[in-house]
């Protein structure tokens, strides 16, 4: 496996622009899980930008997730002859940014990593991505990133925190896995996909945030498996039977039914709608699910109402939790269980608020 250690201490300002550390935003709600937890008990926070762009903060690491900071009103190329059109505003401007420890990007699209972004991002900041986007990333000659980790499906990156605590035996450590995703449907489409690059490969990923005793060693403490811009495609029915016995806390689902004019094609839709959406929560069976990346484009064509009356329609809606941009959503990453058995966060949560009680 392949493995990174950083120092939150030492990754300084995230943008050419920045001349001072930012705070962490501040929230306009806060979402907790399980529901009814209290916040004291989370130690985890997810805090919602836009399109697919969030900070998930744990154990003084950051890390950003596909960065897009452009404004409603400005444009995006989204493949030869294909544009899209900005309809919202970011939660924070980029220049706002707190300190970032790390990218993770799902695919070198620029609803995912903006003009902006590309120009203003520190070029050490560590990223994480697919073997496509980090030849791009590292292939700007003197502008290159240097710090870029790519993964292939079912690769993963363990990420060492370096806490600068000798003293605790158990470091944390978040293992990443690139999941498999795909923007175009197999078939002629893709085969034309392929000869013209159009859309670019993608990945999904599985975040385990635990804690590892020694090299080889760890243990998971929350599971969140982000789908990045896939369909519904066969690969994804490999996920859960890897995963099997292995309890998915939260899933994080690029809705959006994103829709573009395809190779020689009227049109075609690239991200999942509604009843994608759906069906994917069904094959994945997380405890809760995050839509994300549902309005913030014009090509975004299935919009967010389409998927609560379908999730209402499937008798789903305890099981997911709707953030606006600027909302947090908190959670308690585990420690000295092993979460295998799926009991572990709110028996855990349950535990220590019987402890409080007393
Ligand atoms: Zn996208």
């Amino acid at each position: 496996m392949k493995r990174l250690t950083i120092d939150p201490s030492t990754s300084g300002l995230p943008t050419k622009d920045h001349v001072e550390t930012k705070a962490f935003p501040e929230a306009k709600t806060t979402k907790l899980h399980p529901a009814n937890a209290k916040e004291e008990d989370t130690n985890a926070t997810l805090y919602f930008i836009g399109t697919a762009t969030t900070i998930l903060e744990w154990e003084g690491l950051r890390i950003l997730t596909d960065p897009n900071f452009l404004h409603a009103g400005d444009h995006v190329h989204l493949g030869p002859g294909v544009s899209g059109t900005r309809q919202t505003n970011p939660a924070i401007d980029l220049e706002e940014l707190p300190r970032i420890d790390a990218v993770l990007l799902s695919h070198y699209h620029e609803d995912h990593f903006d003009r902006l972004v590309e120009d203003k991002l520190k070029r050490e900041l560590p990223i994480i991505t697919t073997p496509h986007a980090k030849k791009c990333l590292e292939g700007k000659g003197e502008e290159s990133f240097t710090h870029v980790h790519a993964l292939d499906f079912f690769e993963s990156i363990q990420v060492d925190v370096k806490d600068g605590e000798a003293t605790k035996q158990r470091k944390p450590s978040i293992k990443i896995t690139g999941m498999p995703g795909k923007h175009v449907p197999p078939g002629p489409l893709a085969v034309a996909n392929d000869i013209l690059k159009a859309v670019p490969p993608i990945n999904g990923w599985m975040i385990e945030l635990g804690y590892a005793d020694g090299p080889e060693q760890f243990e998971n403490g929350y599971r969140i498996y982000i789908s990045g811009d896939t369909l519904m495609i066969d690969e994804l029915k490999e996920i859960p039977e890897r995963y099997k016995g292995q309890n998915i806390d939260l899933m994080l689902i690029h809705l959006g039914g994103t829709t573009i004019p395809g190779p020689n094609m009227p049109l075609l839709m690239v991200t999942m709608d509604a009843k994608q959406g759906v069906q994917l929560m069904q094959l994945i069976n997380p405890d809760l699910t995050i839509p994300i990346h549902y309005d913030d484009y014009d090509v975004f064509l299935s919009p967010l109402s389409d998927f609560k009356k379908a999730v209402l329609e499937a008798g789903l809606s305890d099981k997911v939790v709707y953030l606006d941009r600027k909302d947090q959503f908190k959670f308690n990453v585990r420690q000295g269980d092993d979460s295998g058995s799926g009991s572990g966060s709110s028996g855990l949560l349950a535990e220590k608020l019987a402890t409080h009680a007393v």
